[in-house]
């Protein structure tokens, strides 16, 4: 009925207070109602009786003498009381003697004659009148005398008066009931007011406290539970304020901790990162520092192998020169490794002649795996494009690593590159290489951890092999960095199988510059009976603008031959392989047969994907073998690549590739340029020491060589004579390499001539003359201090083609370590070094030798005197710049200690510090007098 648990306090407390003292006085008033009904209807019988009682001894008399008129008198007095509606007197024999009836019209009941009942005994009970609401009491009463029954009284009395009455009373008595309720109601709402409003007070300050904010103490004079749950309250909100404050004392001190901890971490992480800097400059200082001497150790090592020596002379000087080469791959194993963890190795973005890089890479390892008897096979799937954009120098180092590995682990049998494509759209061509060898092979469990730095399958390997374990950790970084995947799988029957996938974007044809193979020196024959002109391969000579003439297989070499003999020789021959009545393999091996067309260039188109082997492309002069359909990037390349190995095509040299700015570092598209006499070097260089040797050098390569002592002279060269290539230092005063070079590419493209002229950076510090760096600057190649005349010459042949004898004397020997200066202490003058710029030129070694010591001699006083010119001004960068350029000076005639203290002088100033630089100074001035006087009887010794 009611929902307690619903409703307020307020409403229970009136509910209840309504249900007792209702409940209450509905009880008092039925108790009292029934008790007034019982003792009124007692009182109306006695009255009733008694009334019967005095009629009865009135009619004593008449009853004895029947006398009828006096009982009727007796009778009458009744009308006296108005309850009695009728009355009668009966004799004792039961005969009615006398009635009295009320004067009224409800009375109308007529009188029994005869009594109705037992007459000798009081009776009394209710009668229901006719047509009346109400019952009467009727009253039957013996009249005895002298104990005998002489007549009965009848009296029968209306209640209705009695009932009015009652209804009285106890509508009064209802109505003091129902006023006590009220007032009970409003005691109660008093009570309840005074309860709910304390507990209300408590629910709101428990609703602010569990959400979080402050509330005040409740106040209350209230002495009553309710007080006493308030103090409990309040004792609590005192708890939770106390607990508010210390958590927030807590949380101030962990704040400050925090920021105390971060502090720390922000340092300690500069201080990594310090360090971590700190590890590469080092490294790659530690690098620099190791290769110097060692590139000694393996330059003296091959000048002694020149040297008549006896077998086993020659047998510990080759393993010198093996282990030497050996360390010299493990530095920069490591130097590499820690570019890679630096995050500062990145992949570059150049297009490349992609077979060319792996017929080189196979040229370079087949000697190697010659001397073990192993056979080197490279099998490239004839889908393969020639050219794709991406880093070729990244992919030949995987490369090299891969297959370095599988000629080191691998003693007899066959090692294969394998190169298929793995996919192939519009723009990209995914490509998977494999290296596979006959080797001892990898267990299961070496080939899970193989690719960690510094994991190798087993110790006894390493010590047998040696190797850093760093190799294919480096390779997997960078086929990563491209891009791809590696990995290794088991070789089906021995030995092991490495591979990777990478994805190339495929070279892009500019359309804008359609004539950039047009120049009208390059002329193309079709040789192909069926060729229509609406075929692929005409539209795309036309649209390169480039001049062709096709012809048929029967007078394809009377056609050549023709030309040649009018003075407008065919540079390049398209052959189709199917051909009536030949093939275009055996029509290549005659025209390649052909003294006279020995610049022509042959290209093999076949739909058949093996129409010829690699070999058998080789027997017979064929350049590139091309599979129909033909890529139209494949086509171009071909048209415009230099030549390959054995295939010479000078004129076409002459094609520039369509996007010029990608011309690779590696693309041997330098080597076919056609050689011409008088080809013009500039060497901007400003020690001029350095300038002697390196002047020396490229004369002895038959190049024309002109100077520039900074780098605004250099500019200014470059803008007034026309260069072949140009050597820049990158350390120079006025203006530095790098700046210059910046110049010199924004004065050609003015000039609308794209970037053309070869620049190539050389430079004795490892840490500022990085490759990429470098590179950034808008230089083509590196060249550390100092170089053998060979690593010039191999970097030289990269650009330009040296003139025969040099590029024939480069080439014959495989890329070796940059070997430096060499240690062979002669007072404090190392005589290695001397010897070094001796051999530079074999007909005039003395003369320069003497040149270059007496230029040495004139200009290092003056140095000196700038030197300490600059320390007094506190001036560091000049003194930094001034100890530099004594440094590498120093260096080229073999003051080792001299140079030492230079590059120490030199890191002072670029560390700012000028405190220890005065008493340097002095040291250097002491080691100058002693090497200027080693270096004078060096030459009055010459002399
Ligand atoms: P390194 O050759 O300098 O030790 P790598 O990272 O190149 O370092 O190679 C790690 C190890 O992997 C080698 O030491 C060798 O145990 C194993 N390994 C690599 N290539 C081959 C292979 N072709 N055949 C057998 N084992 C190989």
């Amino acid at each position: 009925m009611f929902q307690t648990e619903r409703s307020g306090l307020s409403q229970k407390l009136t509910r209840i207070a309504l249900l007792s003292t209702g409940s209450a006085m509905l009880l008092a008033f039925l108790a009292f109602a029934s008790m007034s009904i019982l003792s009124r209807n007692d009182e109306e019988r006695q009255q009733l009786t008694s009334l019967a009682g005095v009629i009865g001894n009135n009619s004593e008399l008449p009853l004895l003498y029947a006398d009828e008129t006096q009982a009727r008198n007796t009778l009458a007095a009744l009308a006296a009381d108005n309850r009695i509606r009728r009355a009668a007197l009966y004799t004792g024999k039961g005969q009615l003697l006398a009635h009295y009836l009320r004067a009224a019209p409800a009375v109308s009941t007529p009188m029994d004659s005869q009594i109705p009942a037992a007459s000798d005994t009081l009776q009394l009970h209710m009668v229901y009148p006719d047509a009346q609401l109400l019952p009467a009491l009727q009253l039957y009463l013996p009249v005895l005398r002298d104990g005998q029954h002489i007549g009965t009284v009848m009296l029968e009395a209306s209640l209705s008066r009695m009932w009015l009455d009652l209804l009285r009373t106890l509508a009064a008595s209802a109505i003091a009931a129902l006023l006590a309720c009220i007032l009970a109601l409003l005691m109660a709402a008093r009570l309840r007011n005074n309860l709910t409003e304390a507990v209300a007070g408590l629910i709101s300050a428990a609703r602010q406290v569990s959400q979080g904010g402050h509330t005040a103490m409740i106040r209350h004079q209230r002495k009553d539970e309710l007080g006493t749950l308030i103090d409990s309250f309040n004792d609590m909100l005192a708890q939770v304020a106390a607990r508010d404050g210390a958590l927030q004392q807590y949380r101030d001190q962990l704040e400050r901790q925090v920021s105390v901890r971060t502090e720390q971490l922000e340092k300690a992480k500069n201080a990594a990162e310090a360090a971590s800097q700190a590890k590469s400059a080092f490294l790659a200082t530690m690098s620099h520092e190791i290769r110097t001497p060692m590139n000694g150790v393996l330059g003296m090592t091959e000048l002694l192998l020149a040297t008549p020596l006896s077998e086993q002379q020659r047998h510990y000087t080759s393993m010198v020169q093996r282990s030497g080469e050996h360390l010299l791959v493990i530095i920069n194993d490591i130097l590499d490794f820690s570019k890679i963890e630096a995050g500062k190795l990145t992949v570059e973005y150049i297009q490349f002649n992609f077979r060319l890089l792996l017929e080189e890479i196979e040229h370079v390892f087949a000697p190697q795996a010659q001397s073990k008897h192993i056979r080197l096979e490279l099998v490239l799937a004839p889908n393969i494009p020639i050219a794709v954009c991406g880093d070729p120098n990244r992919l030949r180092q995987v490369i090299y690593n891969l297959l370095g590995n599988a000629v080191k682990f691998t003693d007899s049998g066959q090692i294969t590159i394998a190169v298929s494509v793995t996919g192939e759209d519009e723009q990209s061509i995914g490509l998977r290489f494999e290296v596979r060898d006959t080797g001892i092979g990898i267990s299961a469990e070496a080939r899970a951890r193989i690719f960690d730095s510094f994991s190798q399958a087993d110790g006894s390997t390493t010590r047998k092999h040696g190797g850093t374990g760093l190799g294919l950790a480096i390779s997997k970084q960078l086929v990563e960095l491209m891009g791809g995947r590696i990995g290794v799988d088991h070789a089906l029957a021995q030995g092991s199988l490495f591979w990777f996938t990478v994805n190339f974007d495929k070279r892009r044809i500019d359309a804008d510059q359609p004539t950039s193979l047009a120049n009208g020196e390059c002329r193309a024959l079709i040789v192909d009976d069926k060729l229509a002109s609406h075929d692929l391969l005409p539209r795309l000579l036309n649209r390169w603008q480039l001049a062709y003439t096709s012809t048929g297989a029967s007078t394809a070499l009377a056609t050549l031959l023709q030309a040649q003999a009018d003075g407008c020789p065919y540079h390049v021959a398209l052959l189709e392989m199917d051909l009536p009545r030949t093939s275009g393999l055996a029509l290549a091996a005659a025209l390649h047969a052909e003294p006279q067309l020995e610049n022509l260039r042959l290209i093999l188109l076949s739909s058949e994907k093996h129409a010829a082997d690699a070999q058998q492309q080789r027997a017979a002069g064929v350049a590139y073998q091309l599979i129909q359909p033909i890529r139209e990037s494949d086509l171009y390349e071909c048209l415009s690549t230099t030549a390959l190995p054995n295939a010479a095509a000078p004129e076409l040299s002459r094609l520039a590739p369509p996007v010029t700015t990608l011309t690779p570092l590696s693309q041997s598209s330098s080597t076919s340029v056609r050689p011409r006499k008088g080809r013009r070097v500039l060497l901007a260089e400003d020690n001029p020491v350095n300038v002697e040797v390196a002047s020396a050098m490229l004369e002895s390569m038959g190049l024309d060589v002109s100077r520039a002592e900074n780098g605004e002279q250099a500019l200014h060269s470059v803008q007034s004579n026309a260069y072949d290539l140009v050597l820049m230092d990158c350390q120079m005063p006025v203006m530095d390499g790098f700046a210059a070079t910046g110049a010199i590419r924004r004065h050609e493209q003015q000039q609308g001539q794209g970037h053309k002229l070869p620049i190539i950076a050389i430079t004795a510090n490892a840490l500022q003359g990085d490759r990429e760096s470098c590179l950034a600057a808008g230089m083509d190649d590196y060249l550390s201090k100092p170089f053998t005349r060979q690593a010039l010459g191999h970097t030289l042949a990269r650009w330009i083609n040296l003139p025969r004898q040099n590029s024939q004397s480069v080439d014959d020997t495989t890329p070796p370590a940059t070997p430096e200066s060499a240690p062979a202490p002669a007072g404090s003058i190392q005589r290695a070094a001397l010897e070094h710029i001796r051999a530079l030129n074999p007909q005039h070694g003395d003369a320069l030798l003497e040149k270059i010591l007496q230029t040495y001699l004139r200009d290092t006083p003056q140095q000196l005197r700038a030197l300490a010119q600059a320390q007094l001004q506190q001036d560091h960068e000049a003194l930094r710049t001034l100890a530099h350029r004594l440094k590498s000076g120093s260096a080229n005639v073999g003051a080792v200690e001299l140079a030492a203290s230079c590059k120490q002088l030199e890191q002072l100033a670029r560390q700012q510090s000028s405190a220890s630089a005065a008493p340097l100074l002095a040291t250097i001035e002491r080691q100058f007098q002693s090497a200027r006087q080693a270096l004078e009887a060096i030459l009055e010794k010459e002399a």
